[in-house]
């Protein structure tokens, strides 16, 4: 074994094995953009990721041509993979939002959009006559993923904290009451971090007596901060969803992008296929997947547990208040949802929104507090927002 950059490499794929090496100029020029890409991260402040993770530890699998090809309750031919690990992820993740033992499945997505377009796939099976119902607020790959899958849809109005209209909902369900509904929630919108309330969707639809429908949530952020918070809304299975998809290179931090979709099992049934070639389920949306970020989310989690993330979102709910009350001290009309993380705001001005990568939308801006940004960042920020904004 020889020792590259402090990673442990087998001497064979070093020397013999490996055709080529970089040319001192090539070399400079990673040299830079890693020294880019370093300053860079020091002043990321406006999407919903984390920085804040060290996975120094699993370096060394990257030196091998692991897969997690296929389903990951499933044995497969090829044995070059972390199931085993993906499984301990897929089962903290089932217990953390009350999936029903023994009859929930899942896997590790490559981030939240392929969660989402998994569920409303599901859905689809399910219901091929079904219309999806989303806000306006919500991410914006799922109209793409409707169209891919080409399902019928009909955008709601959102009401200024980024919840859905449920007045516009309720009027829309009861013209289509034939066709089951498919209510796609958002837990967390992108840019302001509204809540669609499950309990209020189901009173709905009971009310509406509509007697078949489907729920998927896309808690691409909030699928890991809200257990955390006593107290904030509740969209886990127990309170009646049928799917659920999280980004894990949000909250948790990866260099990877990853997520998980977690769904009822008996739906997911109803699309597994055998394939004899790699001698395993074929129900995933890819066939190939990235075997690195399971090893990562399983590191997060069995090295912070529920009570690091616990600490973790009290840290960023009191450091967003923090932002929110100093910017409001300083005239700038800040303000953040409960149990949000997101602190929005008008938008400032551009050198501030390059320097800082913040994300604008119809002249609105936000801060994303994730477990990176200090209170130091913050103050720099803000006297950035109040000194070039005059
Ligand atoms: C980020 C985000 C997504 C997409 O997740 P990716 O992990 O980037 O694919 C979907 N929905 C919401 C609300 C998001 O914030």
């Amino acid at each position: 074994m020889r020792y590259l950059h402090g990673v442990e490499t087998p001497v064979a794929s070093m020397d013999s094995r490996m055709p080529g090496r970089l040319s001192p100029e090539d070399r400079a020029r990673l040299d830079a953009f890693f020294e880019d890409i370093r300053q860079q991260t020091a002043a990321f402040a406006g999407y919903p990721v984390s920085a804040d993770f060290d996975y120094r530890e699993l370096f060394r699998f990257l030196n091998y041509p692991l897969n997690n090809i296929g389903d990951p309750f499933n044995p497969c031919a090829y044995h070059l993979h972390t199931r085993q690990f993906e499984r301990e992820v897929l089962d903290w993740f089932a217990e953390l939002h009350h999936a029903p033992e023994d009859a929930w499945w899942g896997y590790v997505t490559n981030g939240g959009t392929e969660g989402n377009l998994y569920g409303l796939y599901l859905a689809r099976e399910l219901y091929p006559d079904g219309i999806v119902y989303f806000s306006q607020a919500t991410h914006y790959s799922v109209s793409k993923n409707l169209r891919l899958l080409r399902m019928p849809h009909i955008m709601l109005r959102a009401q200024p904290s980024g919840e859905v209209d449920y007045n516009d909902l309720r009027e829309s369900l009861n013209i289509h009451r034939d066709v089951p509904p498919i209510l796609f929630a958002n837990i967390g919108t992108t840019m302001r971090e509204g809540i669609d309330d499950i309990g209020r969707i189901l009173g709905i639809l009971r009310e509406l007596a509509i007697p078949e429908y489907y729920i998927h949530c896309d808690a691409a952020l909030c699928g890991m901060t809200l257990p955390f918070i006593d107290g904030a809304p509740r969209f886990d299975f127990a309170s009646g969803i049928h799917s659920l998809s999280i980004s894990g290179h949000k909250f948790i931090g990866s260099p990877l992008p990853c997520g998980v979709v977690l769904a009822l099992k008996v739906h997911v049934d109803r699309i597994a296929r055998s394939v004899e070639y790699v001698g395993t389920l074929d129900t995933t949306v890819t066939g190939s997947r990235n075997a690195i970020s399971p090893l990562m989310l399983w590191h997060a989690i069995r090295s912070r547990g529920r009570s690091g993330f616990r600490a973790a979102v009290a840290a960023c709910l009191q450091r967003a208040q923090y932002a929110v009350e100093h910017l409001n001290a300083a005239g700038v009309a800040a303000w953040r949802n409960p149990h949000a993380i997101t602190v929005v705001l008008p938008s400032p001005a551009k050198p501030v929104l390059d320097k800082w990568q913040l994300a604008v939308q119809d002249g609105i801006a936000h801060i994303m507090v994730m477990p990176h940004l200090t209170r130091e960042t913050i103050d720099q920020l803000i006297a950035d927002i109040v000194n070039r904004s005059s």
